[in-house]
């Protein structure tokens, strides 16, 4: 088998993780980095991010509003000091991709353009038309080839961590163009690895968005944090889940339903006069109730609403949201000049994830863990839009940092321990190339998952349907290890890396269900029909969930408060 050595494995080529290879190589320029990614970096889902990345940027806006504007997106469940540490970061890591040659638009006194957000209480949401995510993501990949002592493994995919004498030691990965494997041993691991929105059957996620890293750190004792609050995204097409991005709303859209009316601005949903510019959970909510009290239009896909950007013309549609304009008439046959675009609720974003603290430490001894894949809570409940993107890059920087500092206090330990596990791992890889004799199919027992957790997790939630697909997991779980192959060739197995992708999935999908069953109240994304109201008293804390043979296990983190008290949340 090959052995790989260097001081750090970022595992993910997305904003976070070529963020934490930029800052690892900066802040120690004798480290040498392997960055891994199971796709080449350019096409991590973070090149998808359409509508903008937030930082204070203007006169009239401040750190102070920013951090209560996530705190109360968050509902009240994000940790404050990291909401302090990200506010105060934010500005200067934007400006910094500027000077890495991020093109953000600009008004026409020259200075940095900002659209408005939901949750957001001003324009403080930078952005490079509507294609932010490929803009900021080629700035980073460009820049990170400055630099020789970052060495890019790509279309490798890691099975697992090497975990030895209570530390991380590296990872065993799979060559996907070769179907072999190689131990790529480090003194600290970083999981840069993205989200799971591919457990959910009807998602704006890529198809690499598998929870991978989420499995990887759940499966060696790290707890998963938080994980009950996903985020429908209000603005998707029918059919194919493509993102409509918020900015449309950010640049005036209209939400209306079959009879032509705003029902955000007719009707109560907590969202007041921000009306569109409300946040994603109410927004989502206001339009599953549209559909149920028959104010909802019915297509090849099912109920929807509109979405209309008629009234702000031609030329602002063409300068600010292009992509809008190509992926609706591609996607749906609607040219948002002349008439509204059909949208629907629809996965976005997972909040919970691999449990760190505000350095993107874990509690296994040098593993990290940033962006998407993490849970550092600065989300808590409910993520604003265009966090997400900044929250990669102030804290992709800091775990860089952090990762960095650890290993020069680290030795390379025992390598034949090490190679030893990555060997280990092979023949389970091979065994599972080889399994041509079960007899579950891979796509029956995804689309069970999808249906499961539509039915148990989706936008609104009551216990017995929750309980139900924790049973229904359960069943997967086990039925996945009779799974069969019909492909055992070598090269580019795609189904030998589904079925590692839907293991992986299952494993967080039954996190995360179970973390949602037993949470007794409604808090931010966490909508249920059968506790409606939030309840501090009893569930104020983050939710661990911890790996476990038998089942998932629960335990509980205080969340750090501070200036900001919990009130009622409504805008
Ligand atoms: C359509 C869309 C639009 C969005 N728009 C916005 C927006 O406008 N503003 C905003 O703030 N947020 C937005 N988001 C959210 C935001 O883009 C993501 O949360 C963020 O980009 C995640 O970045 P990341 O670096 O954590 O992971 P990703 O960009 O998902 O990258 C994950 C990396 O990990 C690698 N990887 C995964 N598993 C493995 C494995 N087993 N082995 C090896 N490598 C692996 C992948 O190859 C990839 O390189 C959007 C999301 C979507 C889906």
């Amino acid at each position: 088998m090959e052995v790989i050595r260097h001081d750090i494995v970022i595992v993910g080529g997305g904003a976070a993780g070529i963020r934490a290879a930029i800052a690892a190589v900066e802040a120690n320029p004798d480290a040498s980095v392997a960055m891994v990614s199971k796709v080449y970096p350019m096409r991590s889902h973070t090149v998808s991010a359409e509508g903008g990345a937030a930082a204070v940027a203007r006169d009239d806006d401040s750190l102070e509003s920013h951090g209560f504007d996530t705190v109360k997106g968050s509902d009240f469940l994000g940790d404050q000091d990291v909401i302090q540490y990200f506010v105060e970061e934010a500005p200067k890591e934007l400006t910094r991709l500027e000077h890495w040659g991020c093109p953000w638009s600009r008004n026409d006194d020259g200075t940095v353009a900002t659209r408005a957000f939901g949750g957001m209480t001003t324009k403080r949401t930078w952005y490079a038309t509507d294609k932010v995510g490929f803009h900021m993501l080629h700035s980073l990949f460009q820049h990170s080839m400055r630099f020789d002592n970052i060495v890019r493994y790509d279309e490798q995919f890691v099975t697992k961590l090497i975990v030895d004498g209570g530390a991380v030691r590296g990872v065993a990965s799979l060559d996907i163009r070769e179907g072999t494997m190689r131990a790529i041993l480090g003194r600290a691991v970083i999981l840069a690895t993205g989200g799971g929105g591919k457990i959910f059957p009807f998602t704006t996620n890529g198809n690499i968005k598998t929870a991978d890293g989420m499995a990887l750190a759940y499966k060696e004792g790290v707890a998963l944090k938080d994980m009950e609050f996903v985020q429908y995204h209000p603005t998707g097409l029918p059919g194919t889940g493509i993102l409509i991005t918020e900015a449309t709303r950010g640049e005036g859209g209209h939400l209306k339903n079959s009879e032509g009316e705003r029902f955000l601005v007719e009707r109560d949903y907590g969202v007041g006069t921000k009306a569109e510019l409300g946040p994603r959970d109410m927004i989502s909510r206001a339009i599953v109730q549209e559909i149920e009290a028959g104010r909802g239009l019915e297509g090849p896909y099912g109920q929807y609403v509109h979405l209309d950007l008629t009234h702000l013309g031609e030329e602002a549609i063409n300068k600010k949201l292009p992509m809008v304009r190509e992926l609706s008439k591609i996607y749906v046959g609607v040219d948002p000049v002349f008439e509204p675009i059909p949208i629907r609720p629809v996965l976005h974003y997972m909040m919970g994830g691999v449990d760190t603290d505000i350095d993107g430490a874990t509690t296994l001894p040098g593993l990290y863990a940033a962006g998407e894949v993490a849970c550092v809570s600065l989300n808590g409940a409910n993520r604003l839009g265009s966090n997400s993107l900044t929250e990669c890059l102030v804290f992709g920087a800091r775990a860089g940092q952090q990762a960095v500092a650890f290993a020069k206090g680290s030795d390379d330990g025992n390598e034949a321990a090490y190679v030893a596990q990555a060997e280990e791992e092979a023949a389970r890889i091979e065994a599972a190339r080889a399994a041509t004799g079960g007899s579950e199919k891979i796509a029956q027992i995804r689309r069970e998952m999808h249906d499961t957790m539509e039915s148990g997790c989706g936008v609104y939630r009551q216990q017995d349907t929750m309980d139900a697909t924790v049973g229904a997991l359960a069943q997967l779980r086990q039925r996945m290890s009779d799974v069969k192959l019909e492909d055992d060739s070598k090269v580019f197995n795609t189904e030998l890396t589904s079925a590692l992708e839907l293991d992986n999935m299952l494993m967080v999908a039954e996190s995360l269900a179970v973390s949602a069953a037993h949470r007794k109240e409604s808090r931010g994304a966490h909508t249920r029909r059968d506790a409606k109201t939030r309840d501090d008293q009893n569930f104020l804390y983050h939710t661990l969930c911890y790996h476990d043979a038998a089942a998932p296990r629960l335990d509980k983190k205080d969340v750090t408060l501070g200036t900001w008290i919990p009130e009622e949340r409504k805008y």
